[in-house]
Protein backbone atom coordinates (compact mmCIF):
# COMPACT_ATOMS: atom_id res chain seq x y z
CA UNK A 1 0.00 0.00 0.00
CA UNK A 2 1.38 3.56 -1.39
CA UNK A 3 2.10 6.03 1.93
CA UNK A 4 -0.80 8.90 1.43
CA UNK A 5 1.18 12.35 -0.16
CA UNK A 6 1.61 14.54 1.78
CA UNK A 7 -0.08 17.31 -0.33
CA UNK A 8 -1.39 17.37 -3.86
CA UNK A 9 -2.88 21.28 -4.76
CA UNK A 10 -6.17 21.61 -5.07
CA UNK A 11 -7.98 21.46 -8.20
CA UNK A 12 -9.08 25.20 -9.98
CA UNK A 13 -12.54 25.48 -11.90
CA UNK A 14 -12.27 23.63 -15.11
CA UNK A 15 -8.52 22.40 -14.52
CA UNK A 16 -6.69 19.70 -16.20
CA UNK A 17 -4.87 17.07 -14.95
CA UNK A 18 -1.77 17.88 -16.45
CA UNK A 19 -1.89 20.86 -15.27
CA UNK A 20 -2.33 19.99 -11.68
CA UNK A 21 0.86 17.30 -12.15
CA UNK A 22 2.83 20.15 -13.49
CA UNK A 23 2.13 22.37 -10.54
CA UNK A 24 2.56 19.72 -8.29
CA UNK A 25 5.79 19.08 -10.04
CA UNK A 26 7.05 23.19 -9.54
CA UNK A 27 5.27 22.90 -5.84
CA UNK A 28 7.64 20.28 -5.05
CA UNK A 29 10.81 21.43 -6.04
CA UNK A 30 11.78 18.19 -7.75
CA UNK A 31 14.65 18.61 -10.58
CA UNK A 32 13.22 16.38 -13.15
CA UNK A 33 9.68 14.31 -14.13
CA UNK A 34 10.74 11.04 -13.43
CA UNK A 35 11.31 12.16 -9.68
CA UNK A 36 7.62 13.71 -9.79
CA UNK A 37 6.16 10.27 -11.36
CA UNK A 38 7.82 8.55 -8.70
CA UNK A 39 6.36 10.65 -6.06
CA UNK A 40 2.62 10.77 -7.54
CA UNK A 41 2.86 7.61 -9.66
CA UNK A 42 5.10 4.93 -8.18
CA UNK A 43 6.26 4.87 -12.09
CA UNK A 44 6.92 6.79 -15.05
CA UNK A 45 3.86 7.74 -16.63
CA UNK A 46 2.38 8.90 -19.99
CA UNK A 47 -0.22 11.25 -19.42
CA UNK A 48 -3.16 10.80 -21.59
CA UNK A 49 -4.72 14.11 -22.86
CA UNK A 50 -8.25 13.08 -22.58
CA UNK A 51 -8.09 10.49 -19.15
CA UNK A 52 -4.75 9.15 -18.08
CA UNK A 53 -6.72 6.43 -16.83
CA UNK A 54 -2.87 4.78 -15.56
CA UNK A 55 -2.25 7.93 -13.94
CA UNK A 56 -4.92 8.20 -12.24
CA UNK A 57 -5.49 5.03 -10.66
CA UNK A 58 -1.60 5.22 -9.16
CA UNK A 59 -2.55 8.67 -7.63
CA UNK A 60 -5.89 7.88 -5.93
CA UNK A 61 -4.14 5.36 -4.03
CA UNK A 62 -1.84 8.39 -2.70
CA UNK A 63 -4.65 10.51 -1.92
CA UNK A 64 -6.28 10.68 0.93
CA UNK A 65 -10.44 9.56 1.07
CA UNK A 66 -12.96 6.72 -0.34
CA UNK A 67 -10.98 6.08 -3.65
CA UNK A 68 -14.17 5.84 -5.61
CA UNK A 69 -15.15 9.37 -5.16
CA UNK A 70 -11.56 10.54 -5.26
CA UNK A 71 -11.57 8.94 -8.85
CA UNK A 72 -14.95 10.26 -9.50
CA UNK A 73 -14.09 13.82 -8.51
CA UNK A 74 -10.96 13.77 -10.51
CA UNK A 75 -12.46 11.96 -13.56
CA UNK A 76 -15.00 14.59 -13.40
CA UNK A 77 -13.55 17.53 -12.64
CA UNK A 78 -9.97 17.27 -14.59
CA UNK A 79 -10.72 14.89 -17.25
CA UNK A 80 -11.95 15.42 -21.12
CA UNK A 81 -13.90 12.18 -20.45
CA UNK A 82 -17.17 14.01 -19.50
CA UNK A 83 -17.24 15.70 -23.08
CA UNK A 84 -16.89 11.56 -24.58
CA UNK A 85 -18.68 10.14 -21.99
CA UNK A 86 -22.05 10.09 -23.75
CA UNK A 87 -20.84 9.05 -27.22
CA UNK A 88 -19.06 6.12 -25.54
CA UNK A 89 -22.38 4.59 -24.98
CA UNK A 90 -23.30 0.98 -25.83
CA UNK A 91 -26.54 -0.69 -26.25
CA UNK A 92 -25.56 -2.83 -23.83
CA UNK A 93 -25.15 0.35 -21.46
CA UNK A 94 -27.59 0.22 -19.01
CA UNK A 95 -30.46 2.81 -18.69
CA UNK A 96 -29.42 6.01 -16.99
CA UNK A 97 -31.05 6.27 -13.58
CA UNK A 98 -29.55 2.28 -13.06
CA UNK A 99 -26.23 3.74 -12.81
CA UNK A 100 -24.51 4.27 -9.91
CA UNK A 101 -22.28 6.44 -8.94
CA UNK A 102 -18.79 5.93 -10.02
CA UNK A 103 -19.82 3.25 -12.61
CA UNK A 104 -20.24 5.91 -14.90
CA UNK A 105 -16.63 5.55 -16.09
CA UNK A 106 -16.01 2.23 -15.64
CA UNK A 107 -15.01 1.91 -19.13
CA UNK A 108 -11.96 4.39 -18.75
CA UNK A 109 -9.39 2.17 -19.75
CA UNK A 110 -10.76 1.85 -22.85
CA UNK A 111 -11.44 5.28 -25.00
CA UNK A 112 -11.51 4.54 -28.17
CA UNK A 113 -8.91 6.67 -30.66
CA UNK A 114 -11.93 6.84 -33.31
CA UNK A 115 -14.15 8.59 -30.85
CA UNK A 116 -11.54 10.65 -29.29
CA UNK A 117 -9.85 11.63 -32.81
CA UNK A 118 -6.65 13.87 -32.46
CA UNK A 119 -5.23 15.15 -29.53
CA UNK A 120 -2.18 16.37 -28.20
CA UNK A 121 -2.27 20.09 -27.84
CA UNK A 122 -2.17 22.32 -24.99
CA UNK A 123 -4.42 25.77 -25.77
CA UNK A 124 -3.96 28.77 -23.86
CA UNK A 125 -6.77 32.52 -23.57
CA UNK A 126 -4.56 34.85 -21.89
CA UNK A 127 -7.62 36.56 -20.76
CA UNK A 128 -8.67 33.43 -18.77
CA UNK A 129 -4.96 33.54 -17.60
CA UNK A 130 -5.25 37.17 -16.55
CA UNK A 131 -8.22 36.66 -15.14
CA UNK A 132 -7.78 33.56 -13.35
CA UNK A 133 -4.12 35.27 -11.67
CA UNK A 134 -6.51 38.41 -10.13
CA UNK A 135 -8.72 36.09 -8.84
CA UNK A 136 -6.78 33.11 -7.79
CA UNK A 137 -3.64 34.01 -7.50
CA UNK A 138 -2.41 31.74 -10.35
CA UNK A 139 -2.87 30.67 -13.74
CA UNK A 140 -3.92 26.92 -14.69
CA UNK A 141 -5.16 25.31 -18.14
CA UNK A 142 -8.50 24.99 -18.37
CA UNK A 143 -9.83 21.82 -19.78
CA UNK A 144 -12.66 23.20 -22.37
CA UNK A 145 -10.26 24.62 -24.08
CA UNK A 146 -8.42 21.52 -24.90
CA UNK A 147 -11.51 19.65 -26.43
CA UNK A 148 -10.72 18.35 -29.97
CA UNK A 149 -11.42 21.00 -32.38
CA UNK A 150 -11.87 23.63 -29.89
CA UNK A 151 -9.78 26.70 -31.36
CA UNK A 152 -11.57 29.92 -29.04
CA UNK A 153 -12.58 30.83 -25.89
CA UNK A 154 -16.05 30.69 -25.02
CA UNK A 155 -15.75 33.59 -22.72
CA UNK A 156 -13.66 35.89 -23.89
CA UNK A 157 -14.51 35.20 -27.82
CA UNK A 158 -10.49 35.10 -28.58
CA UNK A 159 -8.76 32.55 -30.02
CA UNK A 160 -6.46 30.34 -28.30
CA UNK A 161 -2.65 30.26 -28.03
CA UNK A 162 -0.85 26.89 -29.39
CA UNK A 163 2.50 28.29 -28.34
CA UNK A 164 4.50 31.08 -27.81
CA UNK A 165 3.47 33.83 -30.74
CA UNK A 166 6.94 34.93 -30.55
CA UNK A 167 8.86 32.21 -31.23
CA UNK A 168 6.14 29.47 -31.82
CA UNK A 169 7.66 27.16 -29.31
CA UNK A 170 4.73 24.96 -28.28
CA UNK A 171 3.61 25.06 -24.96
CA UNK A 172 3.28 20.98 -24.86
CA UNK A 173 5.43 18.41 -25.67
CA UNK A 174 4.96 14.70 -25.48
CA UNK A 175 6.34 13.17 -21.90
CA UNK A 176 7.01 16.41 -20.80
CA UNK A 177 5.12 18.47 -17.81
CA UNK A 178 3.53 22.10 -18.76
CA UNK A 179 5.69 24.98 -17.44
CA UNK A 180 4.03 27.62 -19.07
CA UNK A 181 2.00 29.80 -18.16
CA UNK A 182 3.89 30.18 -14.34
CA UNK A 183 7.31 30.73 -16.41
CA UNK A 184 8.00 32.72 -19.72
CA UNK A 185 8.81 31.63 -22.71
CA UNK A 186 12.21 30.50 -22.96
CA UNK A 187 12.49 33.43 -25.60
CA UNK A 188 11.21 35.86 -22.82
CA UNK A 189 7.69 36.43 -23.85
CA UNK A 190 5.37 36.80 -21.24
CA UNK A 191 2.10 35.01 -21.28
CA UNK A 192 0.33 37.39 -18.55
CA UNK A 193 1.10 40.44 -20.34
CA UNK A 194 0.47 39.72 -23.76
CA UNK A 195 -2.32 41.70 -25.13
CA UNK A 196 -4.12 40.82 -28.12
CA UNK A 197 -6.64 42.47 -30.07
CA UNK A 198 -8.02 39.41 -32.69
CA UNK A 199 -11.29 38.56 -32.24
CA UNK A 200 -12.19 34.38 -32.92
CA UNK A 201 -14.34 33.35 -35.50
CA UNK A 202 -17.96 33.20 -34.37
CA UNK A 203 -18.04 29.50 -35.59
CA UNK A 204 -15.48 28.95 -33.40
CA UNK A 205 -17.37 30.27 -30.52
CA UNK A 206 -20.18 28.27 -30.80
CA UNK A 207 -18.55 25.14 -31.09
CA UNK A 208 -16.07 25.83 -28.18
CA UNK A 209 -19.21 27.13 -26.11
CA UNK A 210 -21.26 23.85 -27.00
CA UNK A 211 -18.06 21.73 -26.34
CA UNK A 212 -17.50 23.63 -23.23
CA UNK A 213 -21.54 23.17 -22.36
CA UNK A 214 -21.07 19.49 -23.14
CA UNK A 215 -17.86 18.87 -20.71
CA UNK A 216 -19.56 20.68 -17.73
CA UNK A 217 -22.95 18.64 -18.27
CA UNK A 218 -21.01 15.47 -17.52
CA UNK A 219 -23.91 13.38 -19.33
CA UNK A 220 -23.94 9.77 -18.70
CA UNK A 221 -23.38 7.40 -21.76
CA UNK A 222 -26.02 7.47 -24.30
CA UNK A 223 -27.24 4.52 -26.08
CA UNK A 224 -26.34 4.68 -29.50
CA UNK A 225 -30.17 4.16 -30.73
CA UNK A 226 -31.09 7.41 -28.41
CA UNK A 227 -28.48 9.71 -30.65
CA UNK A 228 -28.72 7.96 -33.68
CA UNK A 229 -32.82 8.61 -33.25
CA UNK A 230 -32.46 12.01 -32.01
CA UNK A 231 -30.02 13.23 -34.87
CA UNK A 232 -32.31 11.62 -37.60
CA UNK A 233 -35.49 13.04 -36.51
CA UNK A 234 -33.65 16.76 -36.88
CA UNK A 235 -32.51 15.41 -39.82
CA UNK A 236 -36.03 14.88 -41.43
CA UNK A 237 -37.16 17.97 -39.99
CA UNK A 238 -34.48 19.83 -42.27
CA UNK A 239 -35.74 17.76 -45.35
CA UNK A 240 -32.31 16.14 -45.64
CA UNK A 241 -33.76 12.74 -46.55
CA UNK A 242 -34.51 10.91 -49.70
CA UNK A 243 -37.30 8.82 -49.68
CA UNK A 244 -37.93 8.51 -46.25
CA UNK A 245 -33.85 7.51 -45.44
CA UNK A 246 -31.32 10.08 -44.62
CA UNK A 247 -29.60 11.01 -47.23
CA UNK A 248 -25.90 11.56 -46.11
CA UNK A 249 -24.54 13.85 -48.89
CA UNK A 250 -27.62 15.92 -48.75
CA UNK A 251 -26.69 16.52 -44.62
CA UNK A 252 -22.64 17.13 -45.50
CA UNK A 253 -23.77 19.55 -48.35
CA UNK A 254 -26.09 21.35 -45.69
CA UNK A 255 -22.77 21.45 -43.23
CA UNK A 256 -21.01 22.76 -45.81
CA UNK A 257 -23.24 25.89 -46.97
CA UNK A 258 -23.67 26.44 -42.87
CA UNK A 259 -20.19 26.47 -41.51
CA UNK A 260 -18.10 27.04 -44.60
CA UNK A 261 -15.20 24.57 -45.77
CA UNK A 262 -12.80 27.02 -43.86
CA UNK A 263 -14.10 26.08 -40.43
CA UNK A 264 -14.76 22.21 -40.90
CA UNK A 265 -11.33 22.32 -42.41
CA UNK A 266 -10.03 23.71 -39.07
CA UNK A 267 -12.13 21.60 -36.60
CA UNK A 268 -11.94 18.52 -38.03
CA UNK A 269 -8.82 16.86 -39.76
CA UNK A 270 -10.35 14.28 -41.49
CA UNK A 271 -12.14 16.69 -43.56
CA UNK A 272 -9.13 18.83 -43.67
CA UNK A 273 -7.92 16.05 -45.76
CA UNK A 274 -10.45 15.38 -48.02
CA UNK A 275 -11.69 12.09 -46.33
CA UNK A 276 -15.20 12.39 -47.16
CA UNK A 277 -16.29 9.28 -48.03
CA UNK A 278 -17.14 7.99 -44.86
CA UNK A 279 -17.20 11.42 -42.97
CA UNK A 280 -20.39 10.93 -41.44
CA UNK A 281 -20.72 7.67 -40.71
CA UNK A 282 -23.43 6.55 -37.74
CA UNK A 283 -22.47 2.46 -38.42
CA UNK A 284 -21.05 0.36 -34.77
CA UNK A 285 -18.14 -0.91 -34.33
CA UNK A 286 -17.52 -2.54 -31.56
CA UNK A 287 -21.04 -1.19 -30.63
CA UNK A 288 -19.98 1.83 -30.61
CA UNK A 289 -21.02 4.86 -32.97
CA UNK A 290 -17.92 5.52 -35.31
CA UNK A 291 -17.84 9.04 -35.15
CA UNK A 292 -14.90 11.14 -33.57
CA UNK A 293 -16.27 14.15 -31.01
CA UNK A 294 -15.72 16.71 -33.49
CA UNK A 295 -18.21 15.58 -36.03
CA UNK A 296 -20.68 14.79 -33.44
CA UNK A 297 -20.10 18.19 -31.97
CA UNK A 298 -20.53 19.67 -35.56
CA UNK A 299 -23.34 17.70 -37.06
CA UNK A 300 -25.80 18.94 -33.42
CA UNK A 301 -24.27 22.32 -33.28
CA UNK A 302 -25.82 22.12 -37.19
CA UNK A 303 -29.01 20.13 -36.29
CA UNK A 304 -29.83 21.13 -32.88
CA UNK A 305 -28.48 24.95 -32.94
CA UNK A 306 -27.37 24.91 -29.09
CA UNK A 307 -26.35 22.55 -26.69
CA UNK A 308 -29.51 22.70 -24.40
CA UNK A 309 -31.69 21.35 -27.29
CA UNK A 310 -29.30 19.18 -27.76
CA UNK A 311 -29.53 17.47 -24.72
CA UNK A 312 -33.01 17.62 -24.14
CA UNK A 313 -33.84 15.96 -27.46
CA UNK A 314 -31.31 12.87 -27.13
CA UNK A 315 -32.82 12.78 -23.26
CA UNK A 316 -36.42 12.67 -24.66
CA UNK A 317 -35.36 9.56 -26.87
CA UNK A 318 -36.44 5.84 -25.95
CA UNK A 319 -34.11 3.73 -24.79
CA UNK A 320 -35.44 0.69 -27.09
CA UNK A 321 -32.80 -0.53 -29.52
CA UNK A 322 -32.66 0.76 -32.66
CA UNK A 323 -33.51 -2.09 -34.91
CA UNK A 324 -32.35 -0.85 -38.50
CA UNK A 325 -28.97 0.46 -37.78
CA UNK A 326 -26.06 -0.43 -39.99
CA UNK A 327 -24.59 -2.04 -37.65
CA UNK A 328 -20.17 -3.67 -39.33
CA UNK A 329 -21.19 -6.99 -37.57
CA UNK A 330 -18.86 -8.53 -39.78
CA UNK A 331 -16.27 -6.64 -39.14
CA UNK A 332 -16.24 -7.03 -35.25
CA UNK A 333 -17.11 -10.54 -35.09
CA UNK A 334 -14.00 -11.28 -37.65
CA UNK A 335 -11.96 -8.87 -35.86
CA UNK A 336 -12.68 -10.23 -32.34
CA UNK A 337 -11.86 -13.76 -33.09
CA UNK A 338 -8.59 -12.94 -35.04
CA UNK A 339 -6.47 -10.78 -32.55
CA UNK A 340 -3.71 -10.97 -35.49
CA UNK A 341 -5.99 -8.80 -37.86
CA UNK A 342 -7.15 -7.02 -34.30
CA UNK A 343 -4.08 -5.87 -33.91
CA UNK A 344 -2.49 -4.69 -37.20
CA UNK A 345 -5.73 -2.91 -37.66
CA UNK A 346 -5.38 -1.24 -34.15
CA UNK A 347 -1.92 -0.08 -35.54
CA UNK A 348 -3.41 1.47 -38.11
CA UNK A 349 -5.87 3.39 -36.22
CA UNK A 350 -3.41 4.47 -34.31
CA UNK A 351 -1.18 6.09 -36.59
CA UNK A 352 -4.39 7.45 -37.69
CA UNK A 353 -4.99 8.90 -34.46
CA UNK A 354 -1.71 10.38 -34.33
CA UNK A 355 -1.71 11.70 -38.29
CA UNK A 356 -5.33 11.65 -39.75
CA UNK A 357 -4.21 12.43 -43.50
CA UNK A 358 -1.98 9.10 -43.47
CA UNK A 359 -1.93 7.68 -46.87
CA UNK A 360 -1.01 3.79 -48.17
CA UNK A 361 2.14 5.43 -49.76
CA UNK A 362 2.82 6.66 -45.68
CA UNK A 363 1.92 3.44 -44.17
CA UNK A 364 4.78 1.52 -46.76
CA UNK A 365 7.46 3.82 -45.29
CA UNK A 366 6.53 4.29 -41.84
CA UNK A 367 5.26 0.53 -40.71
CA UNK A 368 6.61 -1.68 -43.72
CA UNK A 369 5.04 -5.15 -41.98
CA UNK A 370 1.40 -3.45 -41.29
CA UNK A 371 0.96 -2.62 -44.76
CA UNK A 372 1.77 -5.79 -46.16
CA UNK A 373 0.50 -8.03 -44.00
CA UNK A 374 -2.87 -6.40 -43.89
CA UNK A 375 -2.54 -5.67 -47.89
CA UNK A 376 -2.48 -9.37 -47.93
CA UNK A 377 -4.78 -10.29 -45.23
CA UNK A 378 -7.30 -7.61 -44.99
CA UNK A 379 -7.15 -5.52 -48.42
CA UNK A 380 -10.51 -4.30 -48.57
CA UNK A 381 -10.67 -2.70 -44.69
CA UNK A 382 -7.24 -0.54 -45.36
CA UNK A 383 -8.19 0.54 -48.41
CA UNK A 384 -11.67 1.91 -47.10
CA UNK A 385 -9.92 2.60 -43.31
CA UNK A 386 -6.74 4.98 -45.36
CA UNK A 387 -9.80 6.02 -48.16
CA UNK A 388 -8.03 4.91 -50.93
CA UNK A 389 -10.32 4.60 -54.04
CA UNK A 390 -11.34 1.43 -55.29
CA UNK A 391 -10.38 3.10 -58.94
CA UNK A 392 -7.02 3.89 -57.65
CA UNK A 393 -6.09 0.73 -56.05
CA UNK A 394 -4.10 -1.92 -57.87
CA UNK A 395 -6.29 -4.04 -60.00
CA UNK A 396 -5.07 -7.11 -58.32
CA UNK A 397 -8.51 -8.61 -57.75
CA UNK A 398 -9.74 -7.66 -61.05
CA UNK A 399 -12.53 -6.09 -59.34
CA UNK A 400 -12.06 -3.04 -62.12
CA UNK A 401 -12.19 -5.31 -65.04
CA UNK A 402 -15.07 -7.34 -63.66
CA UNK A 403 -16.79 -3.87 -62.70
CA UNK A 404 -16.42 -3.15 -66.79
CA UNK A 405 -18.17 -6.09 -67.39
CA UNK A 406 -20.88 -6.18 -65.26
CA UNK A 407 -21.87 -2.73 -66.52
CA UNK A 408 -21.69 -4.19 -70.07
CA UNK A 409 -23.48 -7.52 -69.26
CA UNK A 410 -26.24 -5.42 -67.52
CA UNK A 411 -27.21 -3.10 -70.52
CA UNK A 412 -27.07 -6.37 -73.12
CA UNK A 413 -29.32 -8.43 -70.52
CA UNK A 414 -31.87 -5.19 -69.34
CA UNK A 415 -34.61 -5.32 -72.09
CA UNK A 416 -35.22 -9.24 -71.55
CA UNK A 417 -35.94 -8.34 -68.25
CA UNK A 418 -38.87 -6.55 -69.33
CA UNK A 419 -39.58 -9.00 -72.49
CA UNK A 420 -40.99 -12.18 -70.01
CA UNK A 421 -43.86 -13.53 -70.71
CA UNK A 422 -46.89 -13.35 -68.15
CA UNK A 423 -47.86 -10.93 -65.39
CA UNK A 424 -44.95 -8.52 -65.87
CA UNK A 425 -42.56 -7.95 -62.10
CA UNK A 426 -41.11 -5.08 -61.27
CA UNK A 427 -37.61 -4.50 -62.24
CA UNK A 428 -36.42 -4.23 -58.87
CA UNK A 429 -32.43 -3.55 -58.16
CA UNK A 430 -32.47 -7.79 -57.14
CA UNK A 431 -33.63 -8.68 -60.14
CA UNK A 432 -30.97 -6.39 -62.10
CA UNK A 433 -28.48 -7.68 -59.91
CA UNK A 434 -29.97 -11.23 -60.97
CA UNK A 435 -28.19 -10.41 -64.60
CA UNK A 436 -24.91 -10.73 -63.32
CA UNK A 437 -23.26 -14.19 -63.93
CA UNK A 438 -22.17 -14.48 -60.34
CA UNK A 439 -24.41 -13.91 -57.46
CA UNK A 440 -21.95 -10.66 -55.21
CA UNK A 441 -23.49 -9.70 -51.43
CA UNK A 442 -25.37 -6.58 -51.35
CA UNK A 443 -21.86 -5.45 -49.45
CA UNK A 444 -19.59 -5.75 -51.67
CA UNK A 445 -21.44 -4.98 -54.68
CA UNK A 446 -20.59 -0.71 -54.43
CA UNK A 447 -16.90 -1.12 -52.74
CA UNK A 448 -15.92 -3.78 -55.41
CA UNK A 449 -17.97 -2.70 -58.38
CA UNK A 450 -19.07 0.88 -57.97
CA UNK A 451 -20.23 1.18 -61.80
CA UNK A 452 -22.44 -1.59 -61.98
CA UNK A 453 -23.48 -0.88 -58.51
CA UNK A 454 -24.43 2.42 -59.80
CA UNK A 455 -25.92 1.46 -62.87
CA UNK A 456 -28.40 -0.85 -61.52
CA UNK A 457 -29.61 1.70 -59.00
CA UNK A 458 -30.19 4.37 -61.95
CA UNK A 459 -31.73 1.46 -63.75
CA UNK A 460 -34.46 0.01 -61.36
CA UNK A 461 -37.91 0.48 -62.50
CA UNK A 462 -39.80 3.03 -61.30
CA UNK A 463 -43.31 2.32 -59.40
CA UNK A 464 -45.67 4.27 -61.47
CA UNK A 465 -43.91 2.53 -65.00
CA UNK A 466 -44.70 -1.42 -63.78
CA UNK A 467 -47.97 -0.16 -62.91
CA UNK A 468 -48.23 0.71 -66.75
CA UNK A 469 -46.55 -2.35 -67.38
CA UNK A 470 -49.02 -3.82 -65.25
CA UNK A 471 -52.26 -1.89 -67.06
CA UNK A 472 -50.79 -3.04 -70.57
CA UNK A 473 -50.76 -6.54 -69.55
CA UNK A 474 -54.30 -6.21 -68.25
CA UNK A 475 -55.24 -4.44 -71.30
CA UNK A 476 -54.00 -7.67 -73.23
CA UNK A 477 -55.57 -10.12 -71.37
CA UNK A 478 -58.93 -8.39 -71.27
CA UNK A 479 -58.74 -8.55 -75.62
CA UNK A 480 -57.77 -12.23 -75.47
CA UNK A 481 -60.42 -13.41 -73.20
CA UNK A 482 -62.91 -10.42 -74.24
CA UNK A 483 -64.28 -9.82 -71.09
CA UNK A 484 -66.46 -7.30 -69.87
CA UNK A 485 -67.48 -4.74 -68.74
CA UNK A 486 -63.52 -3.60 -70.37
CA UNK A 487 -63.30 -0.82 -67.05
CA UNK A 488 -63.25 -4.28 -64.50
CA UNK A 489 -62.12 -6.86 -66.74
CA UNK A 490 -58.18 -4.83 -67.22
CA UNK A 491 -58.37 -3.71 -63.30
CA UNK A 492 -58.83 -7.29 -62.12
CA UNK A 493 -56.54 -8.81 -65.00
CA UNK A 494 -53.47 -6.35 -64.13
CA UNK A 495 -53.93 -7.04 -60.84
CA UNK A 496 -53.10 -3.24 -60.11
CA UNK A 497 -54.97 -1.48 -57.30
CA UNK A 498 -57.92 0.38 -58.06
CA UNK A 499 -56.46 3.54 -56.46
CA UNK A 500 -53.33 3.39 -59.23
CA UNK A 501 -55.44 1.97 -61.84
CA UNK A 502 -57.84 5.19 -61.54
CA UNK A 503 -54.72 7.67 -61.03
CA UNK A 504 -53.14 6.42 -64.23
CA UNK A 505 -56.32 6.42 -66.39
CA UNK A 506 -57.11 9.80 -65.27
CA UNK A 507 -53.83 11.27 -65.89
CA UNK A 508 -53.52 10.09 -69.53
CA UNK A 509 -57.52 10.65 -70.14
CA UNK A 510 -57.52 6.72 -71.40
CA UNK A 511 -61.25 5.54 -71.67
CA UNK A 512 -61.24 1.86 -70.39
CA UNK A 513 -63.93 1.14 -73.61
CA UNK A 514 -61.04 1.84 -76.15
CA UNK A 515 -58.42 0.61 -74.30
CA UNK A 516 -59.92 -2.29 -75.42
CA UNK A 517 -60.16 -1.45 -78.98
CA UNK A 518 -57.34 -2.78 -81.21
CA UNK A 519 -57.08 0.87 -82.19
CA UNK A 520 -55.72 1.28 -79.00
CA UNK A 521 -51.96 0.69 -79.07
CA UNK A 522 -50.60 1.64 -75.21
CA UNK A 523 -46.84 1.04 -76.31
CA UNK A 524 -46.41 4.02 -78.89
CA UNK A 525 -48.54 5.83 -76.54
CA UNK A 526 -46.41 6.10 -74.07
CA UNK A 527 -43.37 6.38 -76.22
CA UNK A 528 -45.35 9.62 -77.63
CA UNK A 529 -45.94 10.86 -74.03
CA UNK A 530 -42.20 10.33 -72.88
CA UNK A 531 -42.80 8.14 -70.39
CA UNK A 532 -39.92 5.84 -69.37
CA UNK A 533 -38.93 3.10 -67.12
CA UNK A 534 -38.34 5.64 -64.48
CA UNK A 535 -41.28 7.45 -64.51
CA UNK A 536 -42.47 8.78 -60.84
CA UNK A 537 -45.91 8.66 -61.84
CA UNK A 538 -48.86 11.20 -62.21
CA UNK A 539 -48.26 13.01 -59.11
CA UNK A 540 -44.16 12.94 -57.64
CA UNK A 541 -45.33 11.41 -54.75
CA UNK A 542 -45.14 7.82 -53.64
CA UNK A 543 -47.79 5.61 -54.06
CA UNK A 544 -49.02 5.46 -50.82
CA UNK A 545 -50.62 9.00 -51.28
CA UNK A 546 -52.62 8.25 -54.60
CA UNK A 547 -55.32 9.49 -52.92
CA UNK A 548 -57.88 11.37 -55.96
CA UNK A 549 -58.43 14.73 -54.32
CA UNK A 550 -54.66 14.47 -53.91
CA UNK A 551 -54.35 13.12 -57.55
CA UNK A 552 -56.45 15.95 -58.87
CA UNK A 553 -54.67 18.56 -57.51
CA UNK A 554 -51.53 17.20 -59.06
CA UNK A 555 -52.95 16.70 -62.28
CA UNK A 556 -54.23 20.30 -62.08
CA UNK A 557 -50.98 21.99 -61.68
CA UNK A 558 -49.37 20.12 -64.27
CA UNK A 559 -51.69 21.70 -66.38
CA UNK A 560 -51.00 24.92 -64.98
CA UNK A 561 -47.27 24.31 -65.81
CA UNK A 562 -47.87 23.37 -70.04
ZN1 LIG B 1 -10.75 33.12 -22.05
ZN1 LIG C 1 8.74 32.22 -27.19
Amino acid sequence: MPTVLPFFPESHPDETFLSRVSRYHLLSGNPTKAATDQELFGKRVILDFVVPAQALSSLVARLPGEPELVMQSLVQENTLLPAFSPFLGTEATPARQEIQLGQHYSGLGRLPQRVVGMHGESRLCVECLREDVSKRGIGYWHRGHQIPGVQACWRHHRPLLQGCPVCRRPFARPQHLLSMPWSNCPCGWQPTTHATTTKANELDVRYAEFSARLLEANLPPLKPGQLIRAYRQKIAAHGLVRKSSVSWTAVLDALKLEFGGEFLSSTDPAYRAGQLRSWLRLSLLEGQIELPLTRHVILALYLFGDFDAFKASVLAQTDEPLEKLRVSKKDTVQEESDPKLQSMRNKVRHLQAQWPTISLDDLWKRSYATADWLYQHDRSWLLQALQVQTEQAPDTDGYLEQDAGFVETINARLDGLYETQGKPNRVTKERLRGLLPKSIPIAQMKVRYPRASELIDTLKESYWHFILRRVMFGIGEARRLQAAPANTAIRKLSGVHSVAFDAVLDHFNWEPEQMVLPSFDAKSELVRLGVNRQWLGPTNQSHNHGGRRYKNKAVEDRGKAA
